[in-house]
C-alpha cells in the first residue's frame, strides 16, 4: 500500500490474484488502494478479504522490481516510494461523458529536420541503440544550440517504429514549451506530458493511457520515472547536470540516476543529454561504463558568444546601481541594432537583505535561519524556504527607528527598476518562478520574446535553460559570483554549468553573442573556465581536487539531518548519532555540526555525513547506524544518500 510501511500485508482473495493486480483492500478504518506485491504471503495471519479487484491494467513487474531498488537504494518504506508511482485519485474510472483526451498520435515516419553531419552521425548511433533493445547509457555531450533535442527525437522516432513507449526526463516544466514544440513538428502530434501542474482530470487519464500503453511517449519531470509504462525502450534525460533532478524531501532519489536504474531494468538503453554534462556522468563516460556522443558545433552555422569578464572593480557602477556602464553601453548598442539583451541574476524578489539603518538590524524569518527577502511587487517581506511573510514594518521592531529600513543588494525586481530607469522606452520581462507560475505564463512569455515584442530580459534560472531566442544576442550576467560562496562541493561546477547554460542563449541565430560577466574576482577558476568555454579542462581540475579525498564521484555520501522542534533534542539525538558512528577502512563521520539551515520551517537542524570509498556498500551500514542507535522521540532523522545540497 503507497503508506509508509515497509512491508506487504497479506489478504485474501477469493481466486489467486497475479503479481501487479491492483486491488483495494481494508486497512483500519478504511479502504484504500494497493497492489499485490511478489513478496511470500504470511499464512500466520488472520487475513482481511480483498475489498474489490480495480479494472486497471496490473503494474507491471519492472516499475514493481525498481520501487523495490529505489527503496533499498534511498533507504525509505517500500510503501513511501510505492506512493511515487500509484495514488488514489489516479485510478478513478473517467467520467462517461468527460472530455476523452488524445493519446499516442505521434508519427515516427514524417520527415525529420535535416541534421548536420556530426548530428546525423550521433542520431545513427542513438538509433542503433534503440533497435538493440538492450540496457545501456550514452551521453550526448553537445554545446549550446547544437540541436540535442533533433538527435535524441530520433531515437525516440526509433523507439515509436519498434511499438516502444519513451520517456524524455526535463529538470523543469517551464522548460517543456520549447520541446513540446520541436517534438510537434517532428512528429504531428504533442506528447503526453507529466507534471506537478496537470489538472486532476488530465493527470487520471494520462496515468490510464501510459499503463494502457496508448500513450507512446510521456515528457515529464523526475515523478514521470514512476509512470507505469508496460513497454518501456528509451528513457533521455534532459539537462542531466541539473539538481533540479534530485528530490529533496521525502524519498530522496537523484531522478537521473534513478532514470539510469529504470532503463537497466526494462533492458532499454538511456540516454543522458547535455551541454555542461556533470562530472558523474563524464567520469562514467571516460571509464567507459557510459558511450559518448559529441556535438562539438552549433547548428546551422551559428558561432558560440563570445565571453568577457567585467571585472566590477575597474568599472563599477554608480552608486545605489548595479549595472556596471559597459554592460549599460553593451544594452543601449544592443537595442540600438534592433536586438534583444538579457540579465541574468539567480535571485527572485526585490533586494534579498533587509536591514535598519540606524541599528543595523536585519529583518530574518522567525522559522528559518534565513533573510526575509523583499518582494515589492507583493509589498511583503517574504520567507524563501518557509512560506512566511510579513508587510514591511513602519518601525525598526529593535530600536524602533521609523522608516529605518534599506534593502541592500539586487534581485530581479531590482535590476528591473534599474532597466526602467535607464532605458525609459524599453519593453522590459521579468522571467521568475514568482512571477511566471507554471508552463502555460512561460509558454506566453516565450512566444513574446520570439515575436520580438520584448526588448529586454529579466531572469532568473528559469531563463537559463533550453530556451531559444534567435534574436536575442547580448546577455549580462549581473553577479558571476554568486553561486560560488558557501563552500558546497559542487559550487564551482553547478555555477560554471548555470552560466555557461545562460551564456549559451546568446547569438543563437544569423547575428553572433556577447556574454559579459560581471564579477569582483575575474580571476577565480569558474570565471576562467566560462571565458575559454573549455569545460573539460574545468573538470579535469575538479577530479583532481576531489580524487585524492575521495569526495564524489570518487567516493560515497550519505547525509543524516537530524531534527526536532527544541534544539536541545535535535542536539541530543545528533550526539547518539555521533557516539554509535560506524568506523572502519574506507569509511569516516563528519560532523555532527549544525546545517547551514540551523533552524528551517521551525525545525532545528544538525548534520552528519557518512563519507566512504567507492567500493563501500553504504545503505547497510547505515541502517545498522541507525537500528543500534536510541533516539528521543521527538527527534527525526531523514537520509539523503548521494546528496546533492548540502543545507
Ligand atoms: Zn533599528
Ligand atoms: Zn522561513
Amino acid at each position: 500500500m503507497p503508506y509508509p510501511f515497509n512491508s506487504a500485508f497479506t489478504y485474501e482473495a477469493e481466486s489467486p490474484l497475479a503479481p501487479g493486480t491492483l486491488v483495494r483492500v481494508p486497512l483500519g478504518p478504511r479502504v484504500v488502494a494497493g497492489v499485490v506485491w511478489d513478496t511470500p504471503a504470511d499464512m500466520e495471519i488472520r487475513a482481511r478479504p480483498v475489498a474489490a479487484v480495480l479494472d486497471f491494467p496490473p503494474m507491471p513487474a519492472v516499475l514493481m522490481a525498481f520501487i523495490d531498488w529505489v527503496a533499498a537504494y534511498t533507504l525509505s518504506h517500500k510503501g513511501d516510494v510505492l506512493a511515487l508511482a500509484l495514488k488514489e485519485n489516479l485510478l478513478k474510472a473517467p467520467p462517461k461523458h468527460g472530455k476523452v483526451y488524445e493519446f499516442g498520435g505521434a508519427d515516427p515516419e514524417l520527415a525529420g529536420p535535416e541534421l548536420s553531419p556530426a548530428q546525423a552521425t550521433a542520431a545513427h548511433a542513438l538509433r542503433e541503440a534503440v533497435q538493440g533493445q538492450v540496457f545501456g547509457v550514452t551521453l550526448l555531450d553537445g554545446v549550446t544550440g547544437s540541436g540535442k533535442a533533433e538527435v535524441y527525437l530520433e531515437a525516440v522516432a526509433e523507439a515509436l517504429r519498434a511499438g516502444k513507449q519513451a520517456l524524455v526526463l526535463l529538470p523543469e516544466i517551464a522548460l517543456s514549451v520549447q520541446v513540446l514544440q520541436r517534438f510537434e513538428k517532428r512528429f504531428g502530434a504533442a506528447p503526453a506530458v507529466w507534471h506537478s501542474e496537470l489538472t486532476p482530470a488530465v493527470r487520471r487519464e494520462t496515468f490510464r493511457a501510459v499503463a494502457e500503453g496508448r500513450a507512446n511517449v510521456v515528457v515529464g519531470a523526475r515523478s514521470a520515472l514512476f509512470l507505469p509504462f508496460p513497454a518501456l525502450g528509451l528513457i533521455v534525460v534532459d539537462e542531466e547536470h541539473e539538481s533540479a533532478f534530485k528530490q529533496e524531501d521525502g524519498v530522496m532519489y537523484h531522478a537521473r540516476d534513478m532514470a539510469v536504474v529504470r532503463a537497466r531494468l526494462s533492458g532499454a538503453p538511456c540516454v543522458l543529454v547535455s551541454a555542461t554534462p556533470s562530472l558523474e556522468s563524464v567520469e562514467n563516460a571516460a571509464s567507459g561504463r557510459y558511450k559518448r556522443l559529441d556535438l562539438p558545433a552549433r547548428h546551422g552555422g551559428a558561432v558560440l558568444p563570445e565571453v568577457r569578464a567585467l571585472d566590477m572593480r575597474a568599472h563599477p557602477p554608480e552608486r545605489g546601481r548595479f549595472l556596471s556602464p559597459v554592460l549599460v553601453e553593451a544594452v543601449h548598442e544592443t537595442l540600438a541594432r534592433g536586438e534583444q539583451a538579457m540579465l541574468f541574476l539567480n535571485r527572485r524578489g526585490y533586494a534579498p537583505l533587509t536591514l535598519c539603518r540606524h541599528c543595523g538590524h536585519r529583518m530574518a524569518c522567525p522559522n528559518c535561519t534565513a533573510w526575509l527577502v523583499e518582494h515589492k511587487s507583493h509589498s511583503r517581506l517574504i520567507c524563501h524556504h518557509c512560506a512566511y511573510s510579513a508587510p514591511m514594518p513602519m518601525f525598526c521592531p529593535a530600536c524602533e527607528a521609523e522608516g529605518s529600513f534599506v534593502p541592500i543588494g539586487p534581485g530581479v525586481e531590482r535590476i528591473a527598476e534599474e532597466v526602467r530607469f535607464e532605458f525609459g522606452g524599453a519593453r522590459v520581462l521579468v522571467m521568475a518562478s514568482d512571477v511566471i507560475a507554471g508552463p502555460k505564463q512561460a509558454a506566453e512569455a516565450a512566444a513574446r520574446i520570439a515575436g520580438r515584442e520584448v526588448e529586454i530580459i529579466i531572469g532568473t534560472q528559469m531563463v537559463a535553460k533550453g530556451w531559444h531566442f534567435p534574436h536575442l544576442t547580448l546577455v549580462g550576467v549581473v553577479d558571476a559570483d554568486l553561486g560560488l560562496a558557501g563552500g558546497d562541493l559542487r559550487a564551482g561546477e553547478r555555477t560554471v554549468q548555470m552560466l555557461h547554460q545562460v551564456a549559451g542563449r546568446a547569438g543563437r541565430g544569423q547575428a553572433p553573442g556577447l556574454v559579459l560577466l560581471q564579477s569582483f574576482a575575474p580571476e577565480h577558476p569558474v570565471i576562467g573556465a566560462l571565458l575559454s568555454g573549455d569545460l573539460a579542462a574545468f573538470l579535469a581540475q575538479e577530479a583532481a581536487q576531489r580524487r585524492p579525498g575521495h569526495w564524489p564521484p570518487y567516493g560515497r555520501l550519505v547525509a543524516l539531518i537530524v531534527s526536532a522542534a527544541e534544539e536541545r533534542v535535535a542536539d541530543q539525538a545528533a550526539r547518539e548519532l555521533s557516539k554509535t558512528a560506524p568506523a572502519g577502512p574506507g569509511i569516516e563521520v563528519l560532523g555532527p555540526a549544525p546545517a547551514p539551515f540551523a533552524l528551517l520551517r521551525g525545525r532545528f537542524r544538525r548534520r552528519l555525513l557518512l563519507k566512504a570509498a567507492r567500493g563501500v556498500a553504504v545503505q547497510g551500514i547505515v541502517k545498522d547506524w541507525l537500528a543500534r542507535t536510541g533516539l528521543p522521540k521527538q527527534a527525526r532523522v531523514e537520509v539523503d544518500v548521494d546528496p546533492v545540497s548540502f543545507l
